[in-house]
């Protein structure tokens, strides 16, 4: 062994890479039966076309073998010629479908090559199974997919679909130029793997990661910090090393603004690259983008992007389903890995340079144990195995104290709820639009149907309908009991017999001016903005009324100031600054976090497989940060690591050089 290897990590032998010439060969070659017009790069897919559909049916195991000896993913279609009007396909569906099934709608893709039906009872159809599907391929030349009539109806989110549509012609262009650049030849290979922290390092907000590995960059997350809307609240986009014309790609891991609320100023700084999420976070970042476009112009006049850059995301979202293993980059490989957090949300797994590194980004994400829970819980808890992890980034929200168990929050709840009830008065829930409203809303239901508390109204307020429609579209990401309800009894966990979702001026007034007792759930979560405020002014003054806080208060935001014990804070009131008294009850319910407590995350890491050499902190403020980062330190072997891992809490603009690493040198000044 020579003196260089020992102290320095051997370079991992990298696999054999495939030149884009050595690709189309191979699939001309294995796919020569099947009659083909052409080979497309298409964003992270090889789209291959052909003439004759028959050879889609047959040929499945043919071509998943060709994609696993490749590793690429491999997608075959029919050529846009081969394809059958749409007036034909509509008449076929139609004739052929069994009138139970219900059709509500039916939409055509024409870049996938898709026809969607939308159906009262898709499972009817599935249960034809696959001969309908191949009947409708073979008969049409058209793929199949059936979806479910989504339980609430979105207004918003009906519109993504058709923007989708209508601009079928620009995604397929971008979805080709990003194919080239992510199918390129390698300029100079990997060098190396670094990260930058741009944002959400010692704190909490304006999430944004920079992984570069010398042939390539990608962003993992774009936030915006709830403190404010100016550039302070920004990742720092002007470091140096950061440059929007070299990036390859955004990793979006979900869609609350602290990870997606600068991407489309990304893109008004002309940005064109693709941008991968789940399906549900692409459509709820739409949401939620647009919500703050317009709370922007409420707040400080022009807001720093428009529609038209929201709409450039959306041309170059590349929806990625979880486990799937996509290329980003000539040498990078990503996987969304379910983090339990909400709805959609991801952890992030890197694969660099052919086998040379690996990193996990958590992102935000709750993990904790399906056999002791007793909860209303939505979401199932993050994955812990992986094939391989060098690196941990990790999220430290709650590092530093345990906080109550789930079951428990829920209990306290309730009682809070009788308790406020029976003095008259009315409670005030803020709720980020994405995760705790969903949460909220289920338990109060289902404490309602078990009798634990009284039939009052629950109103709600802000984007949580639009984004509560997204949910009940997505069940099989729900655990199963919400599953079921959902999928076998045809009932609406987020709609009980006294919900009202407020969606006009009427029904506000009902909300806020009525005087008899009363639920409400409103954005924005930490009390930035949103009709929360409105709400707020009107019921502070009534010692009856109670404020509860379900999830964490950034510091510098009206939440965490009331939270922390201020009786008086100053509000615009008709126009004018007003003080408003602090009169009703305050109460925090830390329980209902989509975080993971302390006690969680320190138990993510003794389950985690592989253990990981270097553990990177980010996402919390630095007494949780130092308190996580301390506990792991004094604690490895008992989380199960065999040598002491390297601890790293970089501040934001601080690069972490990951792989190749000195690690003699880290070791002596880490555990000296
Ligand atoms: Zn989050
Ligand atoms: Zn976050």
């Amino acid at each position: 062994m020579s003196s260089r290897s020992r102290v320095q990590e051997p370079i991992g032998r990298p696999r054999q890479q495939f030149s884009r010439k050595h690709l189309i060969m191979e699939i001309y070659k294995s796919l020569s039966t099947a009659d083909i017009v052409s080979v497309d790069f298409e964003g992270p897919e090889i789209a291959v076309y052909v003439k004759n559909p028959k050879f889609l049916l047959e040929s499945e195991g043919i071509v998943k073998d060709l994609a696993r000896r490749l590793r690429k993913r491999i997608v075959v279609r029919t050529h846009p010629q081969s394809r059958k009007s749409r007036e034909y396909t509509v008449k076929f569906i139609r004739e052929n479908v069994p009138a139970d099934v219900g059709i509500v709608d039916i939409q055509f893709d024409d870049v996938l090559g898709e026809v969607r039906v939308v159906a009262d009872k898709p499972g009817k159809l599935m249960g034809r199974g696959k001969t309908f599907r191949s009947l409708v391929l073979a008969e049409t030349g058209w793929r199949l997919e059936v979806y479910r009539k989504p339980l609430l109806q979105s207004g918003l989110l009906d519109s993504v679909l058709r923007h989708l549509q209508r601009h079928a012609e620009e995604r397929r262009k971008a979805l080709r130029d990003i194919g080239e650049r992510i199918f390129r030849d390698m300029l100079i290979g990997t060098r190396y793997a670094r990260i930058v922290g741009l944002g959400s390092f010692g704190e909490v907000g304006r999430s944004a990661i920079l992984v570069d590995t010398g042939e390539s960059r990608v962003l993992l997350d774009a936030g915006l910090s709830p403190s404010g809307y100016g550039p302070d609240s920004y990742p720092f986009y002007w470091s140096p090393e950061f440059r929007v014309d070299e990036l390859d790609a955004v990793v979006i891991s979900h869609a609350h603004l602290d990870h997606v609320g600068t991407l489309p100023i990304l893109f008004k700084y002309g940005f064109r690259g693709p941008v991968y999420a789940t399906p549900p976070t692409r459509d709820i970042m739409i949401i939620v983008l647009r919500d703050l476009m317009n709370l922007m112009r409420r707040e400080q006049g022009e807001p720093p992007f428009d529609a038209r850059d929201i709409e450039k995301v959306l041309t170059r979202v590349i929806t990625v389903g979880y486990n799937t293993v996509t290329d980003v980059a000539p040498d990078i490989k990503m996987t969304f890995i379910n983090a339990g957090h909400i709805l959609g949300s991801s952890m992030v797994h890197l694969h660099i340079g052919q086998g040379l590194y690996n990193i996990l980004y958590t992102a935000d994400f709750k993990f904790y144990r399906i056999k002791d829970d007793k909860s209303t819980r939505l979401l199932p808890p993050a994955d812990y195995s992986f094939q391989r992890i060098e690196a941990l980034i990790m999220e430290a929200t709650y590092g530093a104290k345990e906080t109550q168990p789930r079951d428990q929050a829920e209990a306290e709840l309730v009682e809070l709820v009788n308790k406020v009830y029976k003095r008259g008065g009315k409670i005030l829930i803020p709720v980020m639009a994405v995760g705790r409203g969903q949460e909220i809303l289920v338990v109060l239901n289902e404490a309602m149907r078990q009798g634990k508390i009284p039939e009052i109204p629950i109103y709600v307020d802000g984007m949580v309908y639009e984004v509560t429609a997204v949910y009940t579209n997505y069940p099989e990401l729900l655990v199963k009991p919400i599953r079921d309800r959902i999928l076998k009894e045809g009932d609406n966990p987020f709609e009980g017999p006294t919900t009202v979702y407020v969606t006009d001026h009427e029904r506000r007034d009902e909300a806020m001016y009525s005087d008899k007792p009363s639920i409400i759930l409103s954005t924005s979560g930490m009390m930035n903005g949103g009709p929360i405020l409105e709400y707020f002014k009107y019921m502070a003054g009534d010692p009856r009324n109670a404020l509860v806080f379900v999830s964490y208060q950034a510091p510098g935001t009206l939440g965490r100031r009331i939270q922390s014990g201020e009786k008086e804070v100053e509000l615009e009131v008709d126009g004018e600054l007003r003080r408003v008294k602090v009169e009703l009850e305050v109460v925090s319910i830390e329980g209902f976090t989509g975080h993971s407590t302390r006690g969680e995350l320190l138990s993510f890491i003794r389950r985690l497989q592989p253990k990981p050499r270097n553990v990177v902190l980010n996402h919390g403020e630095p007494a949780a940060v130092a308190s996580l980062a301390h506990s792991i330190k004094s604690g490895w072997s008992k989380l199960g690591f065999e040598t002491p891992p390297i601890i790293e809490a970089p501040e934001n603009l601080e690069g972490v050089r990951l792989f190749p690493r000195n690690l003699k040198m880290k070791m002596a000044l880490q555990h000296s």
